[in-house]
């Protein structure tokens, strides 16, 4: 799973967003895959330790429970 999975857009009425999950700070606890009611993310081992990576971004609604989910604030919405 390449590492450039961790950033994908999505659209969400006019303006574009993507999801950001920051390795540095993300323990893999996977609360936000629990939260996310869409399976938009799962967790995978990269670069030799475990991860949140976004595996269908395509999914992804905007709704933010996976942002609201992490309590390590490893996870955001950044609108462009
Ligand atoms: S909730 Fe935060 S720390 Fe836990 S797996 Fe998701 S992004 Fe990583
Ligand atoms: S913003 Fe909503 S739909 Fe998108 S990954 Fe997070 S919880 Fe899932």
């Amino acid at each position: 799973m390449g590492i450039n999975l961790l950033k994908k857009c999505f659209k969400k009425s006019n303006e574009k967003s993507y999801l950001f999950i920051s390795l540095k700070d993300c323990i893999a606890c996977g609360y936000c895959a629990e939260a996310c009611r869409r399976d938009v993310l799962s967790i995978y081992w990269e670069s030799g330790s475990p991860c949140a990576v976004i595996e269908h971004p395509e999914r992804c609604s905007g709704c933010g429970k996976c942002v609201q989910a992490c309590v390590f604030s490893a996870i955001e919405i950044i609108k462009k």
